[in-house]
């Protein structure tokens, strides 16, 4: 009777509770991974998601089949698939890691009844926090709200645990029924290949995450707190697409920066770090307490916002054809590799928002379908963030300047000239606002503005006008 392990955000052989508990209960294991995108609806993985997904899951299979286990895959409902499964191969149990999306619990919190109600055995294990989200609560027992105090009551009551080994082999269940293969699954785009800005920016599956870490501690950890902010250099991990897939876990992430610290380099750059992993952590107990949180204001006075439809800026920004370079180049970084600079999100996030006063879900659902590390609560998170409308957001009235952000974290132009070659030759004390570059400064870098590089498709002077006026309108409602 084998032990059914059910892999979903936690496509790894290290650190991985359910798979080391299946392995230690002596049974026969049987690895599955369902694409169940008619529970997760709306917020199924996008293209970039999907993609990523197919070589993660590639990945995971060899190392399965390295470790004695043939991984299994079907396409369609969970609950279904499960339960027909189960009693095919007469499973004893069914062991997997949480996920903390809102479909996710509602559909894992009735397939556990109905198994356990067919007397299967069904556990649940933590595999992707540091602390659950109920473990974390205020002294009146609410959850919190703001980033700071969660993240001190985080460190203060949980001692990260040690990751658990990694399962190197198992006894693999021989007699599963017939299998979907992943070219059934069509996961990679074809006709047209849109993905090779994204092979080349990744490797998707365990090993790529560990290399990442390794190249991050010994690179960029000890200058993290002061480089994090500049796009240009290569001063973050990078690791949240494998972070999103549980590829990684935080713990592990953890334990392997506590161990670089008392090596020697500043505890400043591992606390910055660290408290980023904190902010993960944040998202996903706003995600968890609040599951309304990716399609609705937190704070309901912006309901009535008057956002504008406005297709056709909505369409520049996205092709990144606004006019301001460093959103233009952040629009084209996320369209060629999949991932943007988190201080670039903020901008271009906030411009999309105030700037074009575009809902602030138009640009969530944008990066939900572009970006390889989506993830539903770091985006939705973010989103409400820079909106203003979030839980421990930016005020509504901060409105980023895409000029001087850019001449702030940009100094050199060296981003815009990466991703908006067409301004390369445009001297530095211009390319964050071609506009104001005389005659011939634009002449001699070959730019005619209206056709090389599109005009300000806003004057942000004005844009941030209009949106502090419909601020005021909303303000104070209750
Ligand atoms: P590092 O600086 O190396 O940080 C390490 C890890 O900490 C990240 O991999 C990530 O898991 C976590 N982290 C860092 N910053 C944040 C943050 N602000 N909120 C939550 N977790 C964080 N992150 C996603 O993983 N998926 C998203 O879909 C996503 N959407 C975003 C949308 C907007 C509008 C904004 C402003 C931010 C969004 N972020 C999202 C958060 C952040 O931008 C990315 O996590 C970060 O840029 C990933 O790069 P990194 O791995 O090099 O980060």
């Amino acid at each position: 009777e084998p032990v059914i392990v059910w892999f979903r955000q936690d496509l790894r052989l290290s650190d991985n509770p359910a798979l080391l508990a299946a392995r230690d209960s002596g049974a026969p294991i049987l690895p599955i991974y369902i694409l169940d995108t008619e529970t997760e609806g709306e917020w199924a993985p996008g293209p970039a998601s999907l993609w990523w997904l197919h070589h993660s899951l590639s990945a995971l299979a060899g190392s399965l089949e390295a470790a004695g286990a043939r991984l299994w895959l079907k396409r369609g409902r969970a609950d279904k698939i499960l339960a027909e499964l189960v009693r095919e191969v007469r499973a004893s149990a069914v062991y997997w890691n949480r996920v903390y999306e809102p479909a996710a619990i509602r559909r894992d919190s009735q397939i556990k009844t109905d198994l356990k109600e067919d007397g299967v055995e069904v556990r649940s294990f933590n595999g992707a926090l540091l602390a659950e989200p109920w473990e974390i609560s205020t002294k009146q027992d609410t959850p919190y709200k703001v980033y700071t105090p969660f993240w001190r009551a985080l460190k203060s009551t949980v001692t990260p645990k040690e990751p658990a080994p990694r399962v190197t082999s198992v006894d693999g269940y021989g007699g599963a029924p017939a299998s979907d293969t992943l070219d059934d699954w069509n996961l990679r785009p074809t006709r047209p290949d849109w993905a090779g800005g994204l092979r080349d920016a990744w490797s998707p599956g365990e090993a790529g995450a560990t290399s990442r870490l390794n190249r991050f501690l010994d690179k960029a950890l000890t200058g993290y707190a002061s480089n994090r902010d500049c796009p240009a250099i290569d001063g973050t991990s990078s690791l949240s697409p494998h972070l999103h897939f549980g590829e990684i876990s935080p713990r592990q992430i953890w334990q392997a920066v506590e161990d670089r610290v008392s090596n020697g380099p500043t505890r400043e750059g591992a606390d910055s770090f660290l408290s980023e992993i904190g902010w993960r952590e944040f998202s996903h107990n706003l995600l968890y307490h609040f599951p309304k949180f990716p399609d609705e204001n937190f704070q309901n006075k912006f309901d009535g916002f008057p956002w504008a439809e406005n297709e056709e800026a909505f369409g520049a920004w996205k092709a990144g054809c606004t006019g301001y370079p460093i959103v233009d180049a952040g629009m084209r970084q996320l369209w060629e590799t999949g991932w943007m600079h988190n201080r670039v999100r903020m901008i271009t996030a906030s411009f999309l928002i105030k700037d074009l006063m575009v809902h602030w879900k138009r640009g969530e659902a944008w990066f939900w379908h572009t970006l390889v590390d989506a993830d539903l609560a770091n985006n939705s998170a973010g989103w409400q963030w820079v909106a203003g409308c979030g839980a421990d957001a930016a005020p509504y009235f901060r409105i980023f300047n895409p000029v001087s952000q850019g001449e702030r974290f940009d100094p050199k132009g060296e981003y815009v000239r990466r991703w908006v070659p067409e301004l390369r030759d445009l001297p530095n004390s211009v390319i964050h606002a071609p506009w104001t570059a005389d005659k011939s400064t634009l002449r001699q870098a070959s730019i005619t503005l209206g056709e090389t590089y599109p005009h300000p498709l806003v004057d942000h002077k004005k844009a941030r006008e209009r949106a502090l006026e419909a601020w005021n309108k909303i303000k104070d409602a209750a």
